[in-house]
């Protein structure tokens, strides 16, 4: 019999009622100051910390304990240590000391460090992070940790956000006081990311070398039958997809995972999971552990989790939408504008602050989403475009232009909504439709970031986000500080007006997916960084840097390491591809294709030994056809090789990355379009993997 939800939930987490339970009265007390107030933590409370959580990690059946961390190669890592203490004898005691907890040594010198490890060796740290609670899965406690090096730069992407939200935390809370909002301590940062994947079969998958290696179809010809009937978009659930959803759904909750939403996505075999949001540590954290788990659990239903952005050409991608708001340690959220947004001054202060931040840092936002695999979605018409604009809705545009403008704006009443049937229970409408085509929406409450792609550690994108913020509110606190309570307000209004005058430039409300706005954007002089190569020397330049810098996010030098890892990684990514591509149709695509021509040959000359009508027959047509096809095929792998070596040439990552955009990548989908001409025409007997249609239509 299933356990009820509440008691599921959490059950595999040491969370706060566990806490409560197991730790001496002072000692919890210790450690809740800690994880609220971010004070040290001594080593006695660690200690004591440490017998509790061993001893409970034990009692849900773990023997090892593991420091897990997020580095540069955007997965999890982990080492599992066990418990097991010889103690003479031949006897062994589990033992767990404050010191493991706090404190791990990995050998840092295999994971990416973008030219820092030279300089510093291989030693690297991981360090409890205790706002994120530990858990227990498949017999190791696991515990959140933070990883840098021998010298302290951060290797990885919990460091920099856990700065980004004390930096914008700080600021916010001294916009507040200035505002009137004394009793606030703190505010926080709050992330939901809605995550997308696909679902495959497991042997169709084994089947598929590109699937394997490099996460998407490299090669395939479009099935009968693609997502132009939108029948998939919030369809049933077929019995299969639903019963792993549901263990997904269990595994997660007893993570404490809060899954929330999941429903069909508008590609076939396309869903995506929606968790409630939380701190932005934890959500990323929570978000990690989901991906892991949607692959995990996929495993034992014979389906395998695709979270690429962009697995099958001429369908949908997968994104990530990272919806991002403001907490106060009261529980306001700041972005609630009211239900009178013109007289809500302090939800037009964030607002306001949010867009100069965006305006101001758009580059550095889509640096933080630019991958190889993201490439493939940002400005393909499914996709918010690679241009940042924000999408406010009527209302809020409304409110700034009257702001703007100094004039007054009159109160909205709601609109009921009418639906022409009476036992339909009415209710009112929403004050903005919804835009699904702006990379960076207001949704009511919070801004819904769409620019991220599935796979993506969403760490990236919030470290930007709260620190552009953070920044902006600390210019808003120096405009502001020195003036009197009493004409606080009035200051307020010009400063909203003249930044807005300076602003507004990044708020469009129209469709997106335009070549119009494309153009419009560029009289607006609003960045069009389309691809990978084009985008990532922005994350270098000196106005970035100095952000990064001023609010103790990355040092220059951490900021140029990672430049090279994420440079590095976008021409290892397409290197495997190209080689992937190479492979297949050498291998298994070809010899195929060279069966199928050996076939056709022998039907000719055994017709034209019964027949003796010379004439032009339908296998003569195939034939020349698919020849013509293959000679394409060897001159583009011919093409493909030269390139390649001449890319493992560049010594530059720059250059390199750029020439594996602009070439390596325009080869391969030159390479593509002849090959999956040849599919088309290919008898499925002859296909040595799985088609488009087996692959789309099969779960
Ligand atoms: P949508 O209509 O876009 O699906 P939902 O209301 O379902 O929007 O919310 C999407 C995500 O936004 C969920 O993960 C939800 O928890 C999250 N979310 C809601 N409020 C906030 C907030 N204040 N801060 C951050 N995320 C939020
Ligand atoms: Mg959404």
């Amino acid at each position: 019999m299933l356990k009820k939800v509440p008691e599921l939930y959490g059950s595999l987490v040491f969370g706060d009622r566990i806490m409560r339970e197991k730790l001496p009265k002072d000692v919890y007390k210790a450690l809740r100051k800690t994880i609220d107030q971010n004070l040290p933590l001594g080593l006695e409370v660690a200690n004591a910390v440490a017998v509790a959580m061993k001893e409970w990690a034990i009692e849900q059946g773990a023997t090892h304990y593991t420091h897990w961390f997020q580095p540069m190669t955007g997965y999890t890592a982990e080492k599992h240590d066990s418990f097991l203490t010889p103690i003479g004898h031949g006897e062994v005691i589990m033992d767990f000391s404050g010191k493991e907890l706090i404190k791990g040594e990995p050998d840092a010198s295999s994971f990416p460090s973008g030219g820092l490890r030279a300089t510093f060796e291989a030693r690297g740290y991981t360090a409890w992070d205790p706002t994120s609670p530990a858990f227990v899965k498949d017999g190791t406690l696991y515990i959140p940790t933070a990883f840098c090096s021998y010298s302290g730069e951060a290797l990885d992407k919990k460091t920099p956000l856990l700065r980004s939200m004390e930096t914008l935390s700080h600021y916010a809370t001294q916009i507040l006081h200035l505002l009137g909002q004394r009793e606030v301590k703190s505010v926080s940062t709050t992330i939901g990311p809605e995550q997308e994947y696909f679902l495959v079969d497991k042997e169709l998958y084994a089947k598929r070398k590109d699937l394997i290696f490099t996460g998407r179809t490299l090669l395939g010809a479009m099935a009968p039958k693609g997502q132009e009937m939108e029948d998939h978009y919030f369809g049933t659930l077929k019995s299969r997809v639903s019963a792993y959803m549901h263990q997904l759904d269990e595994e997660l909750w007893k993570l404490g995972v809060p899954a929330k939403t999941k429903h069909n996505e508008v590609a076939p075999a396309q869903h995506e999971l929606a968790p409630v949001f939380d701190t932005a540590n934890i959500a990323v954290d929570h978000n990690q552990l989901t991906m892991e788990m949607m692959k995990k659990v996929a495993d034992s239903h014979g389906l395998v989790c695709l979270l690429h952005e962009k697995p099958f050409a001429g369908i949908n991608g997968s994104g990530k939408h990272n919806n991002w708001s403001m907490i106060t340690d009261t529980g306001v959220n700041l972005l609630y504008p009211g239900s009178t947004p013109s007289e809500n001054i302090q939800f037009l202060v964030f607002l306001v602050a949010v867009i100069q931040a965006v305006d101001d840092y758009a580059d550095l936002l889509r640096v933080s989403v630019a991958t190889a695999g993201n490439d493939h979605r940002l400005g393909a018409n499914e996709a918010p475009p690679a241009i940042v604009s924000i999408f406010l809705g009527e209302e809020l545009t409304e409110v700034l232009d009257s702001i703007e403008k100094g004039t007054f704006l009159a109160k909205k009443e709601a609109v009921p909504m009418e639906m022409g049937a009476s036992v339909i229970p009415s209710f009112f409408k929403d004050s903005t439709d919804r835009n699904r085509t702006s990379p960076f929406a207001f949704t009511g409450n919070k801004f819904e970031f769409r620019m991220p792609g599935s796979e993506l550690s969403v760490s990236g994108p919030n470290i930007v986000l709260n620190t552009a913020v953070a920044e902006v509110l600390r210019q808003f606190y120096l405009q502001l500080k020195e003036v009197p309570p009493e004409e606080m307000q009035q200051a307020v209004y010009a400063l909203l007006r003249s930044t807005l005058a300076k602003h507004k430039r990044v708020i469009f409300n129209g469709n997106g997916y335009t070549q119009e706005w494309v153009e419009e954007a560029q009289r607006r002089g609003l960045y069009n960084l389309r691809t990978t190569p084009e985008a990532l020397p922005r994350f270098i330049e000196e106005k970035n840097i100095q952000l990064f810098t001023r609010h103790g996010i990355f040092t220059r030098q951490e900021v140029l390491s990672r430049y090279v890892i994420l440079l590095e990684g976008y021409s290892k990514t397409i290197h495997v591809e190209a080689k992937t591509m190479e492979c297949m149709l050498r291998q298994e695509f070809l010899p195929a294709v060279h069966q199928y021509t050996h076939q056709l040959v022998e039907a000719i000359q055994g017709k034209k030994a019964v027949l003796d009508s010379p004439c032009c027959t339908g296998e003569e047509q195939a034939l020349t056809h698919i020849n013509t096809l293959t000679q394409g095929i060897y001159t583009g792998l011919q093409q493909l090789a030269e390139h390649i070596a001449k890319a493992e040439q560049i010594q530059e990552e720059l250059p390199q990355a750029t020439y594996y955009q602009e070439v390596i990548l325009q080869d391969m989908a030159a390479l593509r379009q002849v090959a999956d001409q040849a599919e088309a025409v290919l008898p499925r007997q002859y296909l040595p993997y799985p088609d488009y249609a087996a692959l789309l239509f099969s779960v």
